[in-house]
Order: C-alpha cells, then sequence, then structure tokens
C-alpha cells in the first residue's frame, strides 16, 4: 500500500499500460484522476477498480496546453493535492509513419510530437507547480525502446519517445531541489491498443510464436510488468532515483541481437 492517502494522475488510463498502471496504484492504495481521450475506455477502466477506490475522470486530449492546465487545476481543487503524474498517452503515427527518412511526412512528426512530447511537457509543467507547493513528487513518463534503439516504431514515434527520455533527464534536473523525482520507462513490444494490429496480424498468420522472439527472455511483455514498473519509479522505494530511463523490455535493449549470432 506504498500509494495510501496519495493522489496519482495518470494519462491514456483508457487502455493497455495506462489502465494497468491505474488498477496498480488504487490496488496499493492511490487516489486515482485518470485521462483519456476515449471516454469508453475510461469508463472501462474505472469499472475495474478495487471497490472504495477514490477516482476522478476526464475525456481529454493531452496536446491542448490550456485543457492540460485546466485538468490540473480540477484534480486539485478535487483532491486538494497531486502527488504522481504519470504521462502515459502516446500514438504511433498510424502505418504511414513507418515510411523511411525520405519519405517522412511534417504533418504526422506534428500530431505525434502533440501527443507523445508536448502532452508530457505541459502536464509536468502545470503538476509540477502544485508538487513544488507541496515540496515533493514523483513523475514517470512512459518513453520507449523506440527512443533508444531504432527498429522499434516510425521516425517521428521513435524520435518522439528519445526527446521525452531527455525531457525526463532535464526536468529532473530543474525540479530535484523541490524533491520532485522525473523518470520513464522505456517498454519493449508490450500486447495493448497500440500493438493491436502487430499481434492480430501475427495470430492471422501463424506468426505468434515470432512475437517478441529476439528479447533475451524470449517473449513479449504485458501491461501489468510495465506498471510494475511505474508504480516503483513512482513509489517512496525509488526515493533516490531521478532523471533514468528504465528499459522494461525483456532485454531487447541490451542485446545487439545479431541474427546468426545465436544458437
Ligand atoms: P494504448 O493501448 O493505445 O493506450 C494509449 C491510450 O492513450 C489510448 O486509450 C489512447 O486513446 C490514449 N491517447 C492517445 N492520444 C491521446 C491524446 N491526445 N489525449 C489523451 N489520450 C490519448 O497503448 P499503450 O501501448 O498502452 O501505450 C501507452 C504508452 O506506452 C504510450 O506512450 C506508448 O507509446 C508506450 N509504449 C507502448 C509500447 C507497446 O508495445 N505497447 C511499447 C513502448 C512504449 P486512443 O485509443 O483513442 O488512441
Amino acid at each position: 500500500m506504498r500509494f495510501t492517502d496519495r493522489v496519482a494522475l495518470v494519462t491514456g488510463a483508457g487502455s493497455g499500460i495506462g489502465r494497468a498502471t491505474a488498477l496498480r496504484l488504487a490496488a496499493e492504495g492511490a487516489k486515482l484522476a485518470l485521462v483519456d481521450r476515449n471516454e469508453e475506455g475510461l469508463a472501462e477502466t474505472v469499472a475495474l477498480l478495487p471497490a472504495g477506490t477514490e477516482a476522478w475522470q476526464r475525456a481529454m486530449d493531452v496536446s491542448d496546453e490550456a485543457v492540460v492546465a485546466a485538468c490540473v487545476a480540477d484534480v486539485v481543487a478535487h483532491f486538494g493535492r497531486l502527488d504522481v503524474l504519470c504521462n502515459n498517452a502516446g500514438i504511433t503515427g498510424g502505418p504511414t509513419s513507418y515510411a523511411i527518412a525520405t519519405e517522412q511526412d511534417g504533418e504526422i512528426w506534428q500530431q505525434v510530437m502533440a501527443v507523445n512530447l508536448y502532452g508530457p511537457m505541459y502536464f509536468t509543467k502545470y503538476a509540477a507547480r502544485q508538487m513544488q507547493k507541496q515540496n515533493g513528487g514523483a513523475i514517470v513518463n512512459t518513453a520507449s525502446v523506440a527512443g533508444i534503439r531504432s527498429g522499434a516504431g516510425g521516425n517521428a514515434y521513435s524520435a518522439s519517445k528519445a526527446g521525452l527520455i531527455n525531457f525526463t533527464m532535464t526536468s529532473a534536473c530543474d525540479l530535484g531541489q523541490w524533491n520532485i523525482r522525473v523518470n520513464a520507462v522505456c517498454p519493449g513490444l508490450i500486447e495493448t491498443g497500440m500493438t493491436k494490429p502487430v499481434f492480430d496480424y501475427a495470430r492471422a498468420n501463424a506468426k505468434e510464436h515470432k512475437l517478441g522472439s529476439r528479447c533475451e527472455l524470449r517473449r513479449y511483455g504485458r501491461p501489468e510488468e510495465v506498471a510494475a514498473a511505474i508504480a516503483f519509479l513512482a513509489s517512496d522505494d525509488a526515493s533516490y532515483i531521478t532523471g533514468q530511463a528504465l528499459p522494461v523490455d525483456g532485454g531487447n535493449t541490451a542485446s545487439l541481437n545479431m541474427p546468426g549470432m545465436k544458437v
């Protein structure tokens, strides 16, 4: 029960990793502010929370600064405080975003940056102002292995996650003096709404055994496994950890994983 009497705001809470994070934090006693643009998904998450969980929810777009500012103000008005921020909402940019460097689309870059990088920046800006008043808080950003290496997403997605890893470091340095810790998780392949097309394709084509097979643990991950790492970084168990990006990837980024080099 590491989050008893603590208020946690989770974005992208209507699906996948955000939902699993909301459930994990609630199971450990947190009061929750849940945000997603998908109103239905948000309602499903709320329905799954343990009985008695205090939850506030809002269907909104994380990339709109005025909307984010109002959201944080309303959460603080509702709960009186804000202890944990999980910047988790994200998008891939769609199938065309996987084009090679000579075929990049500036509009897709703007959409992906707006959600994956500007969204966390806006939430950090307003949430950290409240955390400064409390002289403490924890922010956990959901980045990706795509922000560390090429090959796990389109160019815009990868650049947005690399940017988020760096923003994790710069904001950790800015905010440490107020005892506000900022860290990131870098998931590998996890089965969620975002990766559903990949999983659907593999299952429809008898390629399920290939999903995650290039990870050292030889499997893909579950949202709950990322949520556990987010909860750790958000908790006092990580009280001396800030500015770090933790891969949660079955060992994927630990290896060059060169085809032909393994038995
Ligand atoms: P997901 O199941 O698609 O969940 C993401 C949620 O965020 C969705 O409900 C989505 O709504 C919402 N969202 C998207 N744009 C939004 C916006 N502008 N404002 C508010 N909500 C928005 O995907 P996930 O895999 O759990 O993704 C969570 C995070 O993990 C993302 O940042 C993703 O990049 C990261 N990640 C995922 C993986 C993986 O393998 N799954 C790996 C590395 C990193 P819609 O359904 O309407 O889009």
